[in-house]
């Protein structure tokens, strides 16, 4: 079924998913508040709206993918006045559960419908219509969401109810930085104790050393030739990424008086890796940290 679709933040990650959505036969209106983001997007089929309001009045669903909470806060205050009752509001973007939660209240609040889906799989991903969605709302809005979702995704997964994928999202990515430090850390040992990249690599990635972050995103160049490392580092998944989604980890931890005592050491690691390299390195750069730190280096 052809849907009418407001998609508001046309960036790095939404400019691709809402060409997805044209390509999928949608009616797909953007806004985005840089000028050349629209221009872009209007290059795949995106018709440009000149506010976002304009968008969601008309529109059955409004997918949002915008930088931060406040963002999509403050996105909904001003749009959910000109909604048509029961409109169905999917955020997308990787925000903190609290304003995810609150994001729900206010539209439901309205007459509204809402569901987070926060996406893993990066600007690759939303290009090639790869992305993984992990979704929290009712559903009823996780079944209406799923075409869109899978227009835009090959996998998308509903993990309960509001803020339910974003607390999917920054717990996965709590074990990826954490699991990115150990494998940098492992590598940097070995270098000290003289065994090469390779070796470390042919052993731990068929032990049970292995992981996503040693096998496919390996942060040392040679054993995994598609890695950022065979590319001196550029992303990828930006260090700054990494940063902030472990910050949100980090909040949730506190408020949840969480012992997760890695998840916050990784969360300080990648705050001051991120503050040097910010979106220039992919995350998995943090093996240089580790080097130039240790002693010998
Ligand atoms: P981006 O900065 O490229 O895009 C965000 C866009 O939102 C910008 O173009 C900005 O102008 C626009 N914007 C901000 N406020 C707006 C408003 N009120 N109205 C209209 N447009 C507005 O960021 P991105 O890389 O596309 O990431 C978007 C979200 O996706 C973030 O929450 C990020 O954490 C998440 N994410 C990114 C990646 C990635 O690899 N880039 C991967 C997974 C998740």
């Amino acid at each position: 079924m052809s849907r009418t679709i407001a998609f508001i933040g046309l960036g790095h990650m939404g400019g691709p998913m809402a060409a997805n959505l044209t390509e999928a036969g949608h009616r797909v209106l953007g806004h985005d508040l840089v000028p050349a983001a629209v221009t872009a997007a209007a290059g795949s089929g995106v018709r440009p709206a000149a506010s976002a309001t304009e968008a969601v009045a008309v529109a059955d669903v409004v997918i949002s993918m915008l930088p931060a909470g406040r963002h999509v806060l403050g996105l909904y205050e001003d749009v959910l006045t000109a909604a048509r009752p029961g409109t169905l509001f999917v955020d997308c973007s990787t925000i903190d559960v609290a304003d995810a939660r609150t994001a729900h209240e206010r539209a439901l609040a309205a007459g509204m419908r809402a569901l987070d889906a926060p996406v893993s799989g990066g600007v690759v991903g939303a290009e090639a219509a790869t992305l993984t969605f992990m979704a929290g709302g009712g559903e009823v809005e996780f079944t209406e969401a799923r075409p869109l979702l899978e227009a835009m995704g090959k996998k998308a997964v509903h993990c309960g109810g509001p803020g339910a994928g974003q607390a999917a999202k920054i717990c996965n990515n709590m074990i990826l930085g954490i699991s990115m430090i150990a494998v940098s850390e492992a590598f940097v040992l070995g270098e000290s104790l003289g065994l090469s990249h390779q070796a470390l690599y042919d052993v731990a990635s068929t032990a049970s050393g292995q992981c996503w972050a040693l096998s496919t995103n390996c942060p040392v160049p040679g054993p995994v030739p598609t890695s950022p490392a065979n590319r001196d580092y550029r992303p990828g998944f930006a260090a700054s990424l990494m940063a902030k989604d472990l910050g949100l980890a980090a909040s949730a931890v506190r408020a949840g008086g969480v012992h997760a005592d890695l998840g916050l050491r990784a969360a300080e690691l990648y705050t001051a890796y991120a503050e040097r390299v910010g979106d220039s390195e992919d995350f998995s750069g943090i093996v240089r940290a580790v080097r130039d730190q240790s002693e010998g280096s």
